[in-house]
């Protein structure tokens, strides 16, 4: 049986679609049946991620973000695409309390609160071409 489905939305990077993407990926994934918590998770991943596009990747300036969704089983996936700045080192970027905005009020724990609400994180980044957030979350175990 084909029990796969797929959605991508494309947005500008202001803050009020950051809402935006979070009840659209919760909305997508609720054909899975996700508990409460789930949904909580998975809503902060993408929130995290989101913001450090409007944030980090296009600082403040209005371009483009994309989100694609797939389900796959009981496999929930989602990838959060921008063509800004880029990350030089992303395994220093993904540690706990590394930020490059302490003057933003930042407290460098986006990645983490990533990795402990989803099951898998991964990043891709060029500097000065853009960062790709792939996350991956079992829903129902
Ligand atoms: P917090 O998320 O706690 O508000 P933060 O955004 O600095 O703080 P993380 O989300 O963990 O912390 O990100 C760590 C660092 O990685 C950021 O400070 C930034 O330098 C870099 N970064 C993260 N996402 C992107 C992105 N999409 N484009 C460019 N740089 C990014
Ligand atoms: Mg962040």
């Amino acid at each position: 049986m084909d029990n796969t489905n797929e959605m991508q939305i494309i947005f500008d990077s202001r803050p009020v679609n950051e809402g935006l993407a979070r009840v659209t990926a919760a909305a997508f994934c609720t054909q899975l049946n996700p508990t409460l918590e789930e949904v909580a998770d998975l809503k902060t991943a993408v929130s995290e991620a989101v913001t450090n596009c409007i944030i980090h990747a296009y600082e403040g300036k209005v371009s483009k973000i994309e989100m694609k969704c797939r389900l796959d089983g009981k496999e929930f996936l989602v990838d959060i695409k921008d063509h800004g700045t880029g990350i030089a080192d992303i395994k220093k970027a993904m540690e706990p309390l590394f930020t490059t905005r302490p003057d933003k009020d930042r407290s460098g724990m986006g990645f983490t609160f990533m990795e402990a609400f989803m099951d898998e994180v991964t990043v891709e980044s060029q500097p000065g071409k853009g960062t790709t957030v792939h996350m991956k979350k079992i829903i129902g175990r």
